[in-house]
């Protein structure tokens, strides 16, 4: 068992804290809010005051942060954890930052001795409760091979990306395919129902058909045909309207600096800042069904 430092407990670190400690690891937590630290303690954890405190000892430091200048901040600081951890100590950002703000903290941190890892995660707040999570991580194959028991006490699928950035690369195509494909999906049940198909009809058929994707088949827009999705609970999250569009920009970035041509991931940026302005970013991003149908 390890000594593991986590700083970001929130709805995802929350989870993916509590899941290491009841694994048997010795987990420092830290977050801004108290509080969150204090339930990390309640789940298992060592309560850590600061983030000195959190990577005192620390051979795997894992951090779960909104976005990409929260990441270096907490790297790079005078008080992060740079300046306070073992350069023994292994880095794992599983937080969801740019390409290029990835692969510039590795670079940074490489000059300063330390290794690290992205490690971006799909499947949300159910998976990273349940441990379930699918890991998409960019590094040396080394440090790859250290961090995979300790990734595998929080996730089912541990995929190696290849180098620095590149667990992020994968992250943000994946999320563009899937911000895409439930604006595709809703449109197919919209003109269905116009056409004259019910939504249980449709979905009967096109599950078994060639439009089947997982937007689909476990995240149904049209509420029935998906008991879990939530068009059947008034499309609370979920994954929101403001991560998907975080997500999409990321692709637009990432997508500029590589000089690759996404039309349909922008289309789906302006589509998901249309709900965001019309007050819809804290719903599901599958509500992108109600804008299509009001359409
Ligand atoms: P969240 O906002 O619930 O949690 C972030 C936590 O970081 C908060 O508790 C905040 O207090 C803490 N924090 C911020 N700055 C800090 C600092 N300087 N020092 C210590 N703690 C600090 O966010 P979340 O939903 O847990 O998402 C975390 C990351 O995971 C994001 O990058 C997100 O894009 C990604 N992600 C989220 C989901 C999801 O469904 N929620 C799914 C996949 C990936």
């Amino acid at each position: 068992m390890s000594t593991i430092a986590f700083i970001g407990l929130g709805n995802m670190g929350s989870n993916m804290c509590a899941n290491l400690a009841n694994a048997g690891h010795r987990v420092n937590a830290f977050d801004l809010n108290p509080q969150s630290v204090a339930d990390a303690v309640a789940a298992g954890a060592q309560a850590a005051v600061d983030i000195a405190k959190c990577v005192a000892g620390a051979e795997f430091v894992i951090t779960m942060l909104p976005a990409g200048k929260h990441v270096h901040s907490v790297y790079f600081d005078t008080d992060g954890v740079l300046a306070n951890a073992d350069s023994t100590a292994l880095l794992i950002d599983c937080s969801t930052i740019a390409v290029d703000e990835a692969r510039s903290a590795a670079e940074q941190a490489k000059a300063q001795g330390f290794r690290t890892l992205d490690a971006p995660v799909s499947g949300g707040v159910a998976a990273a409760k349940a441990g379930t999570l699918t890991f998409m991580v960019g590094g040396d194959e080394t440090d790859f091979s250290r961090a995979n028991p300790v990734l595998s006490d929080m996730g089912q699928n541990i995929f190696h990306a290849g180098p620095s950035g590149n667990g992020q690369a994968a992250k943000t195509a994946n999320n563009m395919l899937l911000g895409i494909s439930m604006i595709a999906t809703s449109e197919a049940f919209n003109l269905a129902a116009k056409l004259g198909l019910d939504a249980e009809t449709f979905f009967n058929i096109s599950s078994k058909a060639s439009g089947q994707c997982w937007s689909m088949t476990s995240y149904c827009p049209a509420p029935g045909p998906v008991p879990t999705s939530p068009a059947n609970n008034h499309y609370e999250p979920g994954f929101a309207v403001a991560m998907m569009l975080k997500d999409l920009r990321l692709a637009q970035d990432a997508a500029a600096s590589a000089s690759a041509a996404i039309p349909f991931g922008e289309q789906a940026e302006r589509t998901y800042a249309l709900l965001d302005e019309q007050g819809l970013n804290g719903k599901d991003f599958s509500v992108v069904m109600r804008h299509i149908e009001n359409q």
